[in-house]
This record gives C-alpha cells, structure tokens and sequence, in this order.
C-alpha cells in the first residue's frame, strides 16, 4: 500500500481539484456536446448561491420539433428556411428548465456571450423576482 502514486501523497488532501466557476463551466462545455447545432454548440448552467446547479440548457430546436425536419441552414431565400426562427438558445433553455421556483441571487455560467434575445430573458427571469441573476462567461474558441 503505497501512500505515494505519480509523486502525490495520497494521504493529503488534493488541491489541483475544480474551483466552483471552472467546474460550471466544464458542465456547461459538456452540456454544449448534446447540440446537434453544426455551426455553435453553446451549454448554459445557472447556479445558485449554494453552487448548486438549478438549470442546464443548450441550443437546439423547439421541444417536439423534429431536429431531422428543421432547417440549421444560416442563410436561405426565404428567412423561415434558416435555423433562426427555431433554434432556442442555450440560456433560454437552462432558464425554462430550471428545477428550482425562481433565479434569486442566481448567476448564469455559459460558453458564448449572450445574444440580445437571451439577455433579455435574462434580464426579465431576474426582474420577475426583484433578484440578481448575474453572468460569467468565457469566450469561446470556436466562434
Ligand atoms: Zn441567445
């Protein structure tokens, strides 16, 4: 039974371990990898004030819609075969999946900066309590 493994005593604790902000952004990374989106995967968490997760989204198409059905074209003759009018956001989704009965004191940890559709709802989610539903972001790479 060593007590050593790699050069680390495995009697100490750890301390090369996630802090809270990194850990939610690898869980909103991974949840990005559930998009079928070919142009952006974007995963969202919110998290409480506990660092507690209350809702994961990603972008994708409507509940029920068929995303075989569904154009994910960016440009088209026609607007309504783009992927523009369907696709929900990541933050969207992560708002309307919350598990938790409002946002208060809430931050949103996503991968890409919110578009001006999704920070309204943000916004309104934070409003609608009279709470603070703050954002951290990283940029991403793959823009
Ligand atoms: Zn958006």
């Amino acid at each position: 039974n060593d007590i050593f493994r790699d050069g680390k005593d495995l009697s100490e604790k750890r301390d090369d371990y996630l802090e809270w902000p990194e850990d939610f952004m690898a869980v909103s990374f991974l949840s990005a990898q559930r998009s079928k989106e070919p142009n952006f995967q974007v995963g969202a968490c919110i998290v409480n004030a506990e660092n507690k997760i209350v809702g994961i989204g990603y972008n994708g198409m409507p509940n029920g819609c068929s995303d075989d059905l569904l154009p994910w074209n960016r440009a088209a003759k026609s607007k309504l075969d783009t992927k523009y009018p369907y696709v929900c956001h990541a933050e969207m989704n992560a708002i309307m999946n919350k598990n938790s009965a409002d946002v208060k004191g809430c931050t949103m940890c996503v991968a890409l900066f919110p578009c001006n559709e999704c920070a309204k709802l943000i916004i309104q989610a934070d409003s609608l309590k009279s709470s603070l539903l703050s954002l951290c972001f990283m940029e991403s790479t793959s823009v």
